[in-house]
């Protein structure tokens, strides 16, 4: 029985056995592996570290996208950096308002492999009438084009690799100029109780950009370490603020039937371990 352990810390690692090896290979970008495992469904892993499970994959999926959807109320126009498995792109095409999907991945490779290997990640999303696919470094596209969206969501690989660039101070200055008025930017920020340096940063780089930031949490199964933290930015600080009332109301108004994501957890969501704040307050 073949086993993969993850890579991602030097001395500590979750360990996976493969029932059977569905696809492998280097793509030129990172090396891409998606295989079999009795608990957990398929899984998709990156350079060594896990990206994507089916079984838990709806946890981060609905918070990554819900919390600043239902936040803002009135997004139109949405760009989702990275997300080549397609999770996102099906929770953000939920909401009959969005008008208009861009979606920059760096590797063709696993949206192609998502598409074949994952179909309910992306559950036919990809065919959505709304998205452009565009296949480049995401913090390259940042740089080109004068077009804003009402939501960014980054949904990158960790600071290792392609990914770290989408955790650099030019992408995130970008992203905030490429914000329309009341607009939103949601990150993958990592397990700050193993990766304290990365929530650490974002915390600095969003202070010098943004009028409003915090995190939140969700708690993912296989993304090891308890909580991890999704970044929020806005220049709009009342986004954070509404009610639990108001999201109850736009939840149902979207017609959601969502598996973690509740509109009470939304708010809880924001409420941070002592250990988590004290990181993000220096
Ligand atoms: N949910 C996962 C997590 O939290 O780690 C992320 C999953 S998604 C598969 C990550 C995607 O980011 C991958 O498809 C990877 O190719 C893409 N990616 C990494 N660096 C990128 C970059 N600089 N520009 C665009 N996409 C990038």
């Amino acid at each position: 029985m073949t086993e993969f352990v993850e890579t991602l810390y030097p001395d500590y690692g979750q360990r996976f056995t493969a029932d059977e090896i569905l696809y492998e290979q280097n793509t030129g970008q990172q090396h891409l592996v998606i295989f079999r495992n009795a608990m957990l469904g398929r899984v998709m892993m990156l350079d060594g570290v896990v990206q994507t499970t089916e079984r838990d994959e709806f946890v981060y999926h609905e918070m990554l996208t819900h919390v600043p959807m239902l936040a803002h109320g009135r997004v139109r126009r949405v760009l989702i950096v990275g997300g080549g498995d397609g999770g996102i792109l099906r929770e953000v095409a939920r909401h009959p308002g969005v008008e208009a999907i861009t979606l920059v991945e760096i590797d063709q490779a696993v949206i192609e492999m998502s598409r074949e290997y994952f179909p309910g990640h992306s559950a036919g999303a990809f065919d959505d009438p709304r998205l452009s696919v565009v296949i480049e470094d995401g913090a390259e596209f940042m740089r080109q084009g004068t077009q804003t969206w009402d939501l960014i969501i980054v949904d990158s690989t960790d600071p290792v690799g392609p990914g770290e660039v989408l955790f650099s101070e030019s992408f995130y200055a970008c992203c905030q100029k490429r914000l329309s008025a009341g607009g939103v930017l949601v990150t993958q920020n990592g397990v700050p109780f193993f990766q304290q340096e990365e929530v650490k940063q974002s915390a600095r780089l969003f202070d010098a950009l943004f009028e409003d930031w915090h995190f939140y949490c969700a708690a993912v199964p296989t993304y090891v370490g308890g909580n991890m933290t999704l970044g929020w930015a806005s220049d709009d600080p009342s986004l954070r603020q509404v009610g639990v009332e108001v999201l109850r109301e736009r939840y149902k108004e979207v017609g959601l039937a969502t598996r973690y994501y509740t509109p009470e957890l939304h708010k809880a969501a924001f409420a941070l371990p002592a250990f988590i704040l004290e990181a993000i307050s220096n």
